[in-house]
């Protein structure tokens, strides 16, 4: 593990995750929907309804744990100020995720314009993240579903895991996975 030199700590390494296909489920809305002009067809819930888990996530989050790795995770989540979905139906969401062996939660509420440091494919979240856990980012990983998870790990470093689907096939990390229990896998060869 890395060391800080200001205060002569051990650095701590981290898997990121990111929130929407990586946690849960995302949401098919057909070849025809647009968000702010944008095509998109897999989305966020717009509902606590739609709100559905990734089926063993918990027990790869603890095994992460138990390998030694913070479990921290850093999501846009722009729907609330688009008008997509409540605030209270987003917070029962977000309470649910609460419920998982987490470390950190970091979330951007920034629309795509809004000019943030945060919102990905920027790496403002990880970077604060870092500076909050003292978190060795050279030894650290990303996992996300989509192309800004990518590009936010590799603005800072981290190695990057891409969980597989039918469309990111161009997306290019180090590794694809089926799931987190894959996820689990490689990280344990590295
Ligand atoms: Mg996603």
């Amino acid at each position: 593990m890395g060391i800080n030199s200001k205060t002569d700590t051990v650095l701590r390494r981290a898997v990121f995750l990111d929130r929407d296909g990586v946690i849960n489920d995302t949401v098919d809305r057909g070849e025809n929907f647009f968000v702010k002009g944008k095509q998109v067809r897999w989305t966020a819930p717009y509902s606590y309804g739609e709100f559905k888990f990734k089926s063993g996530v918990a027990e790869s989050l603890k095994k992460f744990g138990e390998l030694g790795f913070l479990r921290i995770i850093v999501t846009n989540q722009p729907d609330v100020k688009y008008g997509f979905i409540s605030k209270k139906e987003y917070d029962l969401i977000m309470s649910d995720l609460q419920s998982l062996p987490l470390d950190d939660i970091f979330v951007c509420l920034h629309a795509r314009d809004d000019g943030c440091e945060c919102r990905k494919p920027k790496p403002g979240m990880i970077v604060e993240a870092a500076k909050k856990w003292g978190i060795d980012l050279g030894k650290s990983l990303m996992i996300g579903d989509a192309e800004i998870d990518m590009d936010a790990g590799k603005a800072v470093g981290l190695r990057t895991i891409l969980m597989d689907y039918e469309h990111n096939k161009d997306v290019a990390a180090d590794v694809r996975v089926k799931n987190l229990s894959e996820a689990v896998k490689y990280i344990k060869t590295i």
